[in-house]
């Protein structure tokens, strides 16, 4: 068996000769010079904003049916379902005598708050919505200044009012159950409904969801404001 060379004997293993050893360090720098002209990841946020996957689990919003009526029927299975225990919700009855509709059914969500200092974004809260009242949109950018900044209520996470809808309290659409909203009999509001509004509607719909006098809705005088200073 012939003897191992000067070089194999130095190291355990062959080694490439003079031109591998010249272009090593180089060599050492090929990931960087192909990353240069490979296309940026970096993103200029905020100037610049990515959209997300479209089942990205950002902030809430409450639904509405086609005629502004809310989805939500204030029966707490979200806040049970919640683990981070961020959801608040206060039921109410509506009242056709008092014109306090606010949806379709026998009940709604007087009260409604989430907690973005501990909610986990798992979507937990949507997956056990009966009504999909409840669901989350893209919308990531949730920082603020303050604990009470990021305890959002109903006037915050109700979906702005589409064409064809008309703000709550107003009666249901003529003729219609509870039911058809579910099966999708209603596609807008009907012009008895927009006649209501006009003769008894709310004058700031960022009243909303707030407890209503005879036609008119108040503010909270309660102290809460929708959960404003509420830390659960
Ligand atoms: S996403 Fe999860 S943690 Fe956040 S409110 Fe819903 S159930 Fe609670
Ligand atoms: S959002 Fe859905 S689960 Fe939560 S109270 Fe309203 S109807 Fe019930």
């Amino acid at each position: 068996m012939a003897d191992p060379t000067p070089t194999q004997k130095s190291s355990g293993a062959p080694k490439g000769g003079v031109f591998s050893d010249l272009f090593a360090p180089i060599a050492g720098f090929g990931v960087t010079f192909a990353t240069m002209f490979r296309k940026v990841a970096t993103v200029q946020y905020p100037e610049e904003k990515r959209p997300a996957q479209p089942r990205f689990h950002g902030r809430h919003q409450l639904n509405r049916h086609p005629d502004g009526l809310e989805k939500c029927v204030g029966c707490e299975l979200c806040a049970w379902a919640c683990p981070a225990d961020a959801i608040l919700v206060e039921g109410a009855s509506n009242n056709d005598q008092t014109g306090e509709r606010y949806s379709p059914g026998e009940r709604y969500g007087r009260v409604y708050q989430i907690n973005y200092l501990r909610c986990i974004f798992c979507g937990l809260c949507i997956e056990a919505c009966p009504t999909r009242a409840l669901t989350m949109t893209n919308e990531y950018e949730l920082a603020d200044h303050s604990r009470a900044g990021l305890i959002f209520t109903k006037d915050q996470l109700l979906a702005p009012l589409q064409a064809g809808m008309v703000q709550p309290p107003h009666p249901m659409a003529d003729g219609m159950e509870e039911r058809d909203y579910f099966l999708g009999k209603v596609s807008q509001a009907t012009p008895a409904q927009q006649a209501w509004v006009d003769e008894h509607g709310v004058d700031d719909p960022a009243a909303a969801g707030a407890p209503a006098g005879p036609h008119r809705i108040a503010k909270r005088e309660d102290g809460i404001r929708h959960g404003q200073g509420v830390d659960r």
